[in-house]
């Protein structure tokens, strides 16, 4: 086991990490920018550094201020939590070389599952059915109006080295084709310092599905059941649920199965996500694989009993999985639901300013991740995700219940949040019938989901 780790991210996973190391007694740091001095992780950890202005770029994307943090605190590992730092291969190596344990795949692992597109083509030759789509990188105009008429519009432009819902585009003609490519790839470039565009053919009706894994590094492998994302606002999650609702138990095995018997022949290692899209007749196809913890991960916690992240610590020292995939039990059924700073009266537009009263829920089944406190002022450089309310219950209508409860006692005042998009949507038909596809609040409209506009 490590020594001591560095923590590398913010906001309420900073808090999640350094929460997994006290449960390891593993010692952590804190790496914290300017303008999170005041947050939660500082004010728990024993130990925090400074390791620039409040900028992303100078701080938790500045490779060198992190690393020297690191070695000047003594640690022997990074945790890089999710976004900045956590799926770079090369910062993963500029870890290696300086003894550093970067906690994820190992820089060659990270490096070879790093590229979408060539993600997409790698497990689709170990069998693992994708979206039809382009047959490379688009290399010009030319390239993308052939390969998109052979294929059939419409298509979805995506960044292969994207992430996050951002950057991608519905092409729907061969002109919106010619206007959309070049904004495709320079939006790439400035998002991710990489203009490679690939296209699938858009899937109208689909539900996000995902299953999670961990490997080690000796080659052996557990499943821990999928996650349904469905529920999303331009291709960013808000509640994720686990079991699926949409899928039957044959379809969820051979998911599950065939998701785990590809990464492991590929040679993945650490804790992953194979995301795919399930269409209206029941077909998947894989559309990328996300190599960290993901914001989503506490409902598989919920229905395992296994903490992720420290499992996630234990593979990346090195240590073989304790667990079969017959130990692993499924139990019951979990929904997250992701509070944000936005407002859903002001077409869910970010919000900043100070929490000035909170009150957190509780009681049976009720689990709460957050970074905010009272007072706490809330800072415009982020991501507007303050806090995920988890919620279990034996069955999906109990975790309903329960969380139309915790919703209700949720009370954050200073900021608005989407509080009133999650208490609407908990009583919103096509949720409770499980049905609401991808797609749907964006062709309906967010705020028709909205308590009291319905
Ligand atoms: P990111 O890397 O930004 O997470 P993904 O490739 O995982 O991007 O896609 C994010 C979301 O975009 C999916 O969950 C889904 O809602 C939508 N999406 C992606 N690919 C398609 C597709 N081929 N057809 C329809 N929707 C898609
Ligand atoms: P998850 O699948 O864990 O829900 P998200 O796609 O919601 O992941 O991303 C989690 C966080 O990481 C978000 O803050 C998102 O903006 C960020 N993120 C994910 N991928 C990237 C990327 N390639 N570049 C920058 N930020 C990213
Ligand atoms: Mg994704």
């Amino acid at each position: 086991m490590f020594s001591k780790i560095m923590i590398a991210n913010r906001g309420e996973i900073a808090v999640r990490i350094l929460r997994a190391c006290r449960d390891l007694g593993v010692p952590a740091v804190v790496a914290f920018s300017e303008a999170d001095r005041d947050t939660l992780a500082v004010r728990m950890a024993d130990e925090a550094i400074c390791i620039g202005p409040a900028e992303s770029r100078k701080s938790y994307l500045n490779q060198p201020a992190v690393v020297s943090a690191a070695l000047i605190a003594g640690c022997d590992a990074v945790h890089p939590g999710y976004g900045f730092l956590s799926e770079d291969a090369g910062f993963a190596e500029v870890c290696a070389a300086h003894d550093l344990h970067f906690i994820g795949p190992r820089a060659d692992v990270l490096e070879k599952f790093g590229s979408k597109y060539a993600v997409r083509r790698m497990l689709a030759a170990n069998g693992l059915p994708t979206v039809p789509g382009s047959t490379g990188i688009l290399s010009d105009q030319r390239d993308a109006l052939d390969q998109a008429s052979a294929a059939g519009y419409p298509v979805l432009l995506k960044p292969s080295a994207g992430g996050g819902g951002r950057g991608m585009r519905l092409v729907r003609s061969p002109r919106e084709m010619e206007t959309s490519l070049p904004l495709a790839r320079s939006e790439a470039q400035a998002a991710f310092g990489d203009d490679s565009v690939y296209f699938e053919k858009w899937i109208e009706e689909s539900r996000h599905v995902e299953v999670q894994v961990l490997i080690d590094q000796h080659g052996n492998g557990i499943h821990l059941g999928e996650r349904d994302c469905s529920v999303q606002r331009r291709h960013q999650k808000i509640i994720e649920e686990t079991p699926s609702p949409a899928m039957s138990d044959d379809a969820r095995e051979r998911l599950r199965d065939l998701a785990l018997r590809s990464v492991l022949a590929a040679g993945y290692e650490s804790a992953g996500t194979l995301e795919f899209l399930l269409d209206g007749d029941g077909n998947f196809y894989f559309i990328e694989i996300n190599c960290r913890i993901q914001v989503e991960h506490p409902i598989t916690e919920m229905l395992t009993g296994i903490d992720l992240i420290a499992e996630q610590i234990r593979l990346a020292s090195g240590e073989k999985l304790q667990l079969r995939q017959e130990q692993v039990q499924l139990r019951g059924h979990a929904i997250e639901f992701r509070i944000n700073a936005e407002d859903p009266g002001d077409n869910f537009a970010p919000q900043t300013g100070t929490v000035e009263e909170l009150q957190l829920p509780g009681g049976p089944g009720v689990r709460v991740d957050t970074h905010l406190y009272a007072g706490y002022e809330v800072p415009p450089y982020y991501d507007s995700l303050l806090a995920k309310l988890i919620v279990w219950g034996e069955t999906r209508e109990i975790a309903l219940a329960r969380s139309r409860r915790a919703l209700a006692e949720f009370q954050v005042a200073g900021i608005k949040t989407n509080l009133p998009f999650h208490r609407g949507i908990i009583d919103n038909t096509a949720f409770l019938e499980g049905a609401v596809s991808t797609n749907l609040l964006d062709r309906v409209g967010p705020a028709a989901f909205v308590a009291g506009n319905a």
